[in-house]
């Protein structure tokens, strides 16, 4: 990625203090999608890091990965697919839950959708606490998938996800924007 788009993107994500709830900083990306330039821009870079991996199939993770996922692996040229919250998925589904700050979640996949010949890009928006994307990669290597990186297009450095998810990656790349 050039200096350039890096400054683009980073221009088009707000701030939002106080949102969900007291003390958090979020993160709004609705900028960045609704600028076409800069949509395009992160779309290029996220599809040249499915060829740069040799990622067969991106995974996108529910709702905003979905959004930039999608795009990426269609300029790609490989599958999509999506890890929904527990109870959206009507096929058979491989399961994985996490602990949140407060309780826990579960996150699911079509089984099918994933087979043992692929390598797999995850794509989100944010790493946070790394919580979800561990569990997807958990999610990933049960459905008996390779795990080709994570890509994320915020890395919140203070959360130290990126310790969270090292393990889990087993040495795939985690790499944020
Ligand atoms: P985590 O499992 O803690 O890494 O949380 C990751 C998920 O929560 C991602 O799907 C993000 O979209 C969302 N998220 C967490 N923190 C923020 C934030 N400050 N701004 C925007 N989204 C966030």
């Amino acid at each position: 990625i050039t200096e350039e788009a890096r400054a683009l993107l980073a221009d088009r994500i707000h701030d939002v203090p106080d949102y969900p709830k007291p003390g958090v900083v979020f993160k709004d990306i609705t900028p960045l999608l609704a600028d076409p330039t800069a949509f395009a821009t992160l779309t290029d870079v996220l599809a040249g890091a499915v060829a740069r991996h040799g990622a067969t199939k991106v995974v996108g993770l529910e709702a905003r990965g979905f959004i930039l996922a999608a795009p990426a692996a269609v300029r790609a040229g490989v599958g999509f697919v999506p890890v929904r919250k527990a109870g959206k998925l009507p096929g058979a589904t491989l399961a994985q839950a996490y602990e949140l700050e407060y309780g826990s979640a579960e996150i699911e996949v079509h089984a099918e959708d994933l087979t043992p010949e692929d390598r797999v890009l995850v794509i989100d928006d944010v790493l946070a606490t790394g919580g979800t994307a561990e569990a997807s990669v958990q999610l990933i290597r049960r459905a008996g998938a390779r795990v080709a990186g994570v890509a994320m297009l915020l890395e919140l450095g203070f959360l130290d996800g990126r310790a969270k998810l090292e393990p889990a990656l087993a040495g795939a790349p985690l790499e944020s924007l």
